[in-house]
């Protein structure tokens, strides 16, 4: 039986179009970009080919392109740094009375939620969290209402940069939702935001090389993505910043992108990021129908066979090679295991909270029971699924859940719930 890799939002396999593209860079023009002899020029020259393309395929200006090592690195730097930056000039202008804020979603990724924790911790920001509705939809109303809670001064819409007019310092709203794969109506809420004089942040880490990024046309202050969810080695990433938004460097040293992110950069791996997001981006274009409609068909197999499982998320605003369940009764470890052990690599929610047994964050956020939100799984792919692939995943996931409700002695859903209420 064939193995399939159905865990591509965790990561992707590095093509040996992006290792030949990236090979030069380590072997021949291996020069330091910031160098000024000719071989450095080269690097440099290599460099900021790769931040234009970047900023191309995404919208942007090559300025906005700020290299950083991952979507954690982009994620910090734009919740932190733009945090820092914005509340000195809250300070400046109002003086200590006034308590700054940071808007984030319920549903973001840790890198996020933990970087507005942080500000909390140890710059006493309060930290306010906007709901989603049980299909992970940011709840816009809910937004404008925290926005309006912070007004210093009557709102006149438009910039969000000198005099500070909200305490809120930012807000930090994902595009494409990791566990569940539901994207946001990101204009709008950029719309909403500057209404109020706030910048936005996006995570669109998921989303890059899936769906199109236009970061000038929304609006957009600030934008993190991650390479290697689109063909890059780990490690890679951006921050795309618009020069209007104050920040704060995190890393202090001899200055390189716009000062904002010191050290030497990563001339291979900013060539790969372009390349692999260029690649990305021709796939989408030639391939998402036919990724859209395998989804779909996985999604309709599964719920045949499994007709207890549910579909997680929106069914159609999501991500294009994104499928996500819960299989109430079941739990999403054992299942995971036992997919894996029948030749299905596959995910129980977003990659960074297995092993730690906690339910996915975004499915209780959405209203899901804790012990139905542990039982779900994430498949996804960035290549349509053939018929055969379809039947054989079904077939293994009924198999593996036939399996897993005649070994469990606490199968029931309303048993669970009784002996979670039993333990709560
Ligand atoms: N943001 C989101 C939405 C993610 O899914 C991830 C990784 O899974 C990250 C941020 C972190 O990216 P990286 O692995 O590059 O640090």
């Amino acid at each position: 039986m064939e193995h399939l890799y159905l865990d591509a939002a965790s990561t992707e396999p590095v093509s040996a179009d992006v290792i030949s593209a990236m090979m030069p860079f380590l072997t021949e023009a291996y020069a330091n970009p910031m160098s000024v002899h000719s071989a450095g020029k080269t690097a440099a020259r290599a460099l900021e080919a790769a931040r234009a393309s970047m900023a191309a395929d995404l919208g942007a200006r090559p300025d906005d392109v700020i290299f950083t090592s991952g979507g954690t690195e982009a994620d910090n730097l734009a919740i932190k740094g733009i945090a820092m930056a914005r509340m000195r000039l809250l300070r400046e202008t109002y003086g200590e009375q006034v308590c700054p804020r940071l808007i984030v979603s319920s549903i973001e990724h840790p890198a996020v939620l933990e970087s507005a924790r942080w500000m909390e911790r140890w710059f006493g920001c309060e930290v306010v969290e906007i709901p989603v509705d049980s299909q992970a939809h940011i709840d816009t109303d809910a937004l404008r209402a925290e926005l309006a809670q912070g007004e210093l001064t009557p709102s006149t819409g438009g910039a969000t940069s000198g005099k500070p007019r909200n305490s809120t310092l930012l807000v930090s709203t994902m595009l494409a939702n990791n566990e569940v794969g539901t994207v946001e109506p990101i204009d709008r809420i950029a719309r909403i935001a500057h209404e109020y004089g706030v910048p936005l942040h996006v995570d669109a880490v998921q989303a890059a090389g899936q769906i199109p990024i236009r970061m000038r046309e929304w609006d957009v202050d600030a934008l993190s993505l991650s390479g290697h969810k689109f063909g890059t080695p780990k490690g890679l990433g951006a921050l795309l910043l618009r020069s209007r938004v104050p920040v704060e460097p995190l890393m202090s040293g001899g200055g390189q992108e716009r000062s904002l992110r010191s050290g030497t950069q990563n001339v291979a791996g900013a060539v790969a990021l372009a390349v692999a997001l260029r690649d990305a981006n021709t796939r989408m274009r030639d391939v998402q129908r036919a990724l859209v409609a395998s989804r779909d068909r996985l999604i309709d197999a599964i719920l045949r066979v499994e007709p207890r499982a549910q579909l997680t998320g929106d069914p159609q605003r999501r991500l294009p090679g994104h499928a996500s369940f819960v299989f109430p009764g079941l739990s999403g470890e054992a299942l995971l295991v036992d997919l894996d052990a029948r030749g299905i690599a596959c995910s129980s929610g977003s990659a960074c909270a297995v092993g730690r047994h906690e339910a996915p964050g975004t499915l209780l956020a959405m209203g899901y029971d804790p012990v139905v939100a542990k039982s779900a799984i994430r498949m996804t792919f960035r290549e349509p699924l053939a018929p055969e692939q379809i039947n054989q995943i079904a077939a293994v996931v009924e198999d593996s859940c036939t399996a897993l409700r005649g070994a469990s002695t606490v199968s029931d859903p309303a048993i669970n719930i009784q002996a979670q209420q039993a333990t709560a």
